[in-house]
Parts: structure tokens; C-alpha cells; sequence
């Protein structure tokens, strides 16, 4: 697994500067050391400085961020350490999304859940429990892991399972970095079947044809999300596109693989302003588009699973001062109303989500992973002055409601309302003290949140 060090001693090239969350509201400065294996992390454990892992930095917020220690970015092989035949594989912690889904498909098989972003490093993506449209079927990529090869701060590493270690196992999915760096994994996979899917885009007239919509078709296809009308303006805010989809199995796949590599896009060509006009245009031709183009569609797999990454750079739209995305999750029990009341919250202010998602979820793992059964409502906000305070309010409505914050996308939270979302946390913080008793693990978010 480890790479042979380039010339010159990667570890020592680290350097200090500014790093920012992936949506751009959330920065730090502090050194990126790239390690190439366990003695570069040694180095890092010893130097006496706080340090964090590190990923692709996709998170949106300030999960990934350490100001005045060191990020350490595991750079492994980009291969598959062994295969098994029981559809299970040993992965490098820092292989991406995008080279994982290659290499598998060169077998035939695939990944069980996947997030809306190809850049993404298996290790992130454990780290923070990652869901896809397929929650309520196959829960979070946690569910799926079998063992985790993790380095504590000691400098040793422990082989991590249900059966051993299942305190830190547990911990580690979901646990954003805070116990460790996950230096491989061992995962069950599934079969790829094929690479394209069978796609029902339907438009809906309100928010609870919406649910409506989400709630039966969660039971019937495989992926399933809505897309939600929540321009200012709107004529129906609530009304939204649920696309529902399924792999359609392809015969030859079966015994051979064939390389599936979705990659992103082209970037966006720049766009004088982003005003709400815009957004307003935007949705209103998306709705009309899915009411009168025929439901039924044939999609490449990667345009059900990434829709995101068909353009490049589509973040930059928000300019210097980037964007908040809020996702939340919401029981199950009295759901419509209360993301009726997010949305009321949301009209009282002056501020308008760009891009707003709703998903149904399945079965949670607990601790600190995101994934719970009910709904995750995700909103994307241009980060305008005095839009914090509307974060702000709906963070305590969240919490009111027994709801919760997705790590991974957050920086507004306070230790309080984390508190009351995450009720496990205490365990959290005691089994932080045995494996890192210094607490030299730190994050911008860890220190928010008192983790
Ligand atoms: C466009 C877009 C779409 C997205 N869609 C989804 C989605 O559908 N579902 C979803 O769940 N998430 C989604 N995300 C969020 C993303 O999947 C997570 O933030 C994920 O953690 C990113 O992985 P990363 O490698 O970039 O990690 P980073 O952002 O670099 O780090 C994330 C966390 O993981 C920790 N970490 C990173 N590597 C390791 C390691 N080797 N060992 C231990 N800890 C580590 C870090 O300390 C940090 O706390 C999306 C993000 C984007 C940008």
C-alpha cells in the first residue's frame, strides 16, 4: 500500500497557508503535509502540534480544517490491496470515489452507496458516514464496512471490527477524524448490473405530493430524491421533481467488467450575477420541463448518481464569499409540518434557497453518523450578510424537533445545539480520552462543538 517517497522528502515539503471549506464560507491556516506511510504520520503524531486527517476537503464547512496545526493527507496507491470473492475488497484510505467506481467496474462490481461528489476519499467518506439516494434501502457506506486498519495517535495501529475494537469501530464511522487516520478499509461491494438506468422524472404541485411521492416511491426504486421549488417567487414553493431511478441490469456485466469512470464535467461558462431572478428562471423551466417531457427516461448511471458533478465548477456561480448548504434531518413522525415550518422560517426571512433536495432515509447507525430514519431537507444558501442568523434559527428549530445537523456540511452549529441533536456524544468524548488522551486530534469543527 505505501507509495515509494518522490525525491526530496515529501513529509518535509509541507507548507503553511490558507485552506478553505468546499463551499467556501469556512477557512484556516495551518500546514498540509502529504504522508506517504506510517512513518510520515509518526512524524506528524510526534512534532508536539495539533493535527487533523484530511481528505479531498469536500466537506462544506470546517470538518476537514485545523488553524495552527497540521492536516495530513494520506497518499496511498491507488489500488485495491485484495479482493475477495465474497464481493468484499481491502481499499487504500485515499483512493477517490471516481477511481474506486473504475477500478470495481473493471470486476464487475460496484459500490453499495456513494455520495453526490466524485473527488471524494474513501477515508473521508467513512469519516463522515456517508449516505446516497439510497439510504432507506441500504443505509450508510458504514453499514458495509467490515474493518478498518486505523492509526491513533500512540502510533499504533489497530485493526479495527464488530468483533474487535467494536467501540472504536463503531466511533470511527462517522466519527469526522476525530479518533484516528483510517489508513484502509475492508468493505462488502455489490454487483455493477449495468450502466445505465431506467429513470422516472415526475413533477409534483406541492410539498405534500412531494412527500407523497418520496414516501411511496422509497420502497419501490433503487435511488429516489426530490428536487425542490423554493425560488422567492414561487408559485407552489414545496412543488418539486422527484426522480426515481434503477440500474438496468446488463447481460454482459455479469461475467465481465466493463471501465466505468464517471468524471466531472465541463466547467460553467461565467454568469454575470446570481440573483434570485436567475434562480427563479432557472426552476420554474425545470418544473415546466419535467411536467411536459415524457416521465420515463434512460439515463447513464452517472447523470442519476452525480448530477452535480455534470458541471465543473458550478460553486463558483456564488462568487468570493461562497455559499451555506443546511441539511438537516427530520423524523419521521409529523415530517410535512415541520419541514412546512422550516420552509415558513426560511419565507419570514430575506433569504432564498438556490438548490434545495429532499431525501427519505432509512435505518441509522447512532453515534455521531448523520443518516436516521425520516427525511434530510438540504438547502443551499448564498452566503449574503446577516444569512448566518437565519442558519442560526433554524439550527434551534432542528434541535427543538429531536432533528439533527449533517457534520460534514455544517459550520454553524453551536456546542449547545450539537448537543441536543447528537445525544451519544458523551460516549464520543470518553472514548476520544482513551484513544487520544492529548486530544492532539483537532478540527475547527471539534473545537466549535467541544468534541
Ligand atoms: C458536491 C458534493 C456532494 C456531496 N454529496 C453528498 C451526499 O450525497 N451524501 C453525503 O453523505 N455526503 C455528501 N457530500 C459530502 C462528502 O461526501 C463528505 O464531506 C466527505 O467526508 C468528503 O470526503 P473527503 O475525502 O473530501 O473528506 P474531507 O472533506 O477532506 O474530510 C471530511 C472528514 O473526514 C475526515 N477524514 C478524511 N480522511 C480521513 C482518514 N483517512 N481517516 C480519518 N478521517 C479522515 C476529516 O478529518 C474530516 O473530518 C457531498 C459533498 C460535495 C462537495
Amino acid at each position: 500500500m505505501p507509495l515509494s517517497k518522490p525525491e526530496g522528502s515529501p513529509e518535509s515539503q509541507c507548507n503553511t497557508r490558507v485552506v478553505s471549506g468546499w463551499s467556501g464560507t469556512s477557512h484556516c491556516t495551518g500546514q498540509v503535509v502529504s504522508c506517504f506511510d506510517q512513518d510520515g504520520f509518526l512524524n506528524i503524531f510526534q512534532s508536539g502540534q495539533p493535527w487533523l486527517p484530511r481528505g479531498a476537503g469536500c466537506s462544506y464547512g470546517d470538518a476537514a480544517l485545523l488553524s495552527g496545526g497540521t492536516m495530513v493527507l494520506p497518499t496511498f496507491e491507488d489500488r485495491l490491496n485484495s479482493i475477495g470473492k465474497d464481493f468484499q475488497i481491502t481499499a487504500p484510505s485515499s483512493i477517490t470515489v471516481s477511481e474506486l467506481l473504475a477500478r470495481l467496474s473493471l470486476i464487475g462490481w460496484t459500490l453499495p452507496v456513494v455520495p453526490g461528489v466524485l473527488g471524494a476519499t474513501l477515508g473521508g467518506m467513512l469519516a463522515a458516514d456517508i449516505h446516497g439516494k439510497n439510504h432507506f434501502q441500504m443505509g450508510s457506506l458504514g453499514t458495509w464496512v467490515r474493518s478498518l486498519s486505523l492509526m491513533i495517535p500512540s502510533g499504533e495501529v489497530l485493526e479495527c471490527a464488530k468483533q474487535n475494537e467494536p467501540e472504536i469501530f463503531r466511533a470511527t464511522l462517522g466519527g469526522m477524524g476525530l479518533t484516528g487516520v483510517i489508513l484502509s478499509a475492508c468493505l462488502e461491494v455489490v454487483p455493477l448490473k449495468g450502466l445505465q438506468a431506467a429513470v422516472n422524472v415526475k413533477a409534483t404541485e406541492s410539498l405534500r405530493e412531494t412527500i407523497q411521492q418520496l414516501e411511496s416511491e422509497s420502497g419501490k426504486s433503487e435511488y429516489v430524491s426530490a428536487w425542490i421549488d423554493f425560488s422567492k417567487g414561487s408559485v407552489a414553493p414545496g412543488r418539486g421533481v422527484v426522480v426515481c431511478g434503477d440500474r438496468i441490469a446488463d447481460e454482459q456485466l455479469k461475467d465481465s467488467g466493463s471501465l466505468w469512470q464517471p468524471e466531472t464535467g465541463p466547467s460553467l461558462p461565467p454568469i454575470p450575477g446570481f440573483g434570485n431572478t436567475l434562480v427563479r428562471w432557472h426552476n420554474s423551466v425545470y418544473h415546466g420541463l419535467a411536467r411536459w417531457l415524457p416521465q420515463q427516461r434512460l439515463w447513464p448511471l452517472e447523470s442519476l448518481l452525480f448530477p452535480l458533478e455534470s458541471w465543473g465548477n458550478w460553486r463558483k456561480v456564488y462568487g468570493q464569499r461562497g455559499f451555506y448548504q443546511h441539511q438537516s434531518q427530520i423524523p419521521l413522525s409529523q415530517a410535512e409540518d415541520r419541514i412546512q415550518e422550516i420552509m415558513d422560517l426560511v419565507q419570514a426571512s430575506p433569504y432564498r434557497p438556490t438548490l434545495v433536495v429532499l431525501k427519505r432515509m432509512g435505518e441509522g447507525r447512532g453515534g455521531l453518523s448523520f443518516g436516521e430514519s425520516g427525511y434530510t431537507l438540504s438547502m443551499d444558501f448564498a452566503n449574503e450578510s446577516g444569512c448566518r442568523d437565519l442558519l442560526h434559527r433554524l439550527n434551534e428549530f432542528v434541535a427543538e424537533i429531536s432533528g439533527k445537523i449533517y457534520l460534514a456540511k455544517d459550520s454553524t452549529l453551536t456546542q449547545e445545539q450539537f448537543e441536543k441533536m447528537y445525544p451519544e456524544v458523551d460516549g464520543f468524548r470518553e472514548l476520544r480520552k482513551k484513544v487520544d488522551p492529548r486530544r492532539e486530534i483537532q478540527s475547527e469543527l471539534s473545537r466549535r462543538l467541544g468534541l
